[in-house]
């Protein structure tokens, strides 16, 4: 099966109301799609995380690597178009782009097989995750003290049972956030904090003392990625466990995390890590240090699909045993018009799990409408 064209869709679309995370405002939401086809009819859908136009300038300078090749060759095409790209790109937008083409691969090999990735990664462990809420932003004008718990509530009356908090907007605000969110879940679900690395070791530690009372599930990116010795830190004076690895690409990048422990659940992303051929490799060299896994997901139904298809095949976090800790799917409840609309079935949750995709590839179908509605300008 040769690759006859490689194409790129860049989508934007306008949010009814801007919301924040510590580090900025969003009044739009992006995505980056890739779409491989084929002299066999068949075509493969991938999603690339982060800048979509420069990602889609990445993608189309990769093309002349695929042009002509066999699709099936996915382990051949990522170790060929890294090595390519290594001098000048090993972290960052060129993995972002390789990561988009590897799940389009992967999609249009499970197609060509008429089988779920799933099944051609090993066969699934699991046919439904469960799922975490990820919200909990700010927004512009009213109380976050009563618009966050109202949020909050919804998630649990929804049926989620771990719901994630945005935190980095200064330590006092944080950890009043905390408390009025842990109060408002009460004791049985799951909390977990974010702070998309907006501190330093001394406010991370600050504010993880003083919130380890509401039973913190894991303060996710405490200090920027690049600070291993704050990570390592921030992880000796917690008694909470520290995520993060969502700006860390391939094998490589994570090999230096995951020898270091500089956290104990890493979040590679499927669209920006190296793809699912990457991930894959990733959670098995996570699973050898005796590090959970949790992939981060912020993207559309292409990116939650290639989530669901990797969870279906990893370990359960803890041994084998009668209650065991299965890896958690990120399900972003935030406004994105793009998400589910680029889906002819979308993805949803049923008290707080969602089944894997069990169709051929990515076992999700794009709805070209949409594309031509939400494409960029
Ligand atoms: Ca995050």
């Amino acid at each position: 099966m040769k690759i006859t064209d490689v194409k790129t869709h860049v989508l934007e679309a306008s949010l009814s109301q801007p919301f924040a995370y510590s580090r900025a405002w969003y009044s739009t939401r992006t995505a980056m799609l890739v779409e491989i086809e084929t002299d066999q009819g068949l075509v493969g859908w991938g999603e690339c995380y982060g800048p979509a136009r420069i990602n889609t300038a990445v993608v189309q300078a990769m093309k002349a690597a695929l042009v002509g090749q066999d699709a099936l060759r996915t382990e051949w095409l990522w170790q060929e178009i890294y090595a390519r790209y290594r001098d000048h790109g090993q972290k960052g937008v060129i993995i972002q782009g390789l990561s988009g083409i590897d799940i389009a691969l992967w999609d249009l090999k499970g197609k060509f097989f008429n089988q779920p990735i799933h099944r051609l990664l090993g066969g699934p462990i699991r046919s439904d995750v469960p799922a975490y809420a990820t919200g909990l932003y700010r927004r512009k004008g009213g109380d976050p003290v009563a618009y966050l718990a109202e949020e909050a509530a919804e998630y649990v009356a929804q049926g989620f049972k771990a719901v994630k908090l945005k935190v980095g907007f200064g330590v006092e605000e944080d950890i009043l956030m905390t408390r009025i969110i842990r109060e408002t879940i009460g004791p049985d679900i799951g909390l977990m904090i974010d702070a998309n690395h907006a501190y330093d070791a001394i406010a991370a530690i600050r504010l993880g003392r003083a919130i380890e009372q509401y039973d913190i599930g894991w303060f996710e990116e405490p200090v920027p990625p690049e600070d291993i010795a704050g990570h390592l830190q921030v992880k000796a004076a917690l008694k909470m466990p520290i995520a993060g690895g969502e700006c860390e690409f391939t094998r490589y990048g994570f090999r230096d995390l995951l020898a270091k422990h500089m956290v104990d659940i890493v979040q590679p992303d499927t669209c920006a890590a190296g793809g699912i051929s990457e991930c894959k490799k990733i959670a098995d060299m996570a699973s050898a240090h005796g590090i959970r896994y949790a992939p981060h997901v912020w993207g559309t139904g292409i990116a939650i699909a290639a989530g669901l298809q990797l969870l279906s095949v990893l370990p359960d976090s803890t041994p084998p045993s009668l209650a065991p800790v299965e890896p958690m799917l990120e399900f972003d409840r935030t406004e994105h018009p793009i998400r589910q609309a680029i889906l002819k079935t979308p993805i949803e949750h049923k008290e707080g799990r969602v089944a894997v995709p069990e169709g051929p590839g990515l076992g999700i179908e794009i709805d070209r409408g949409a594309l031509e509605r939400l494409r960029a300008s």
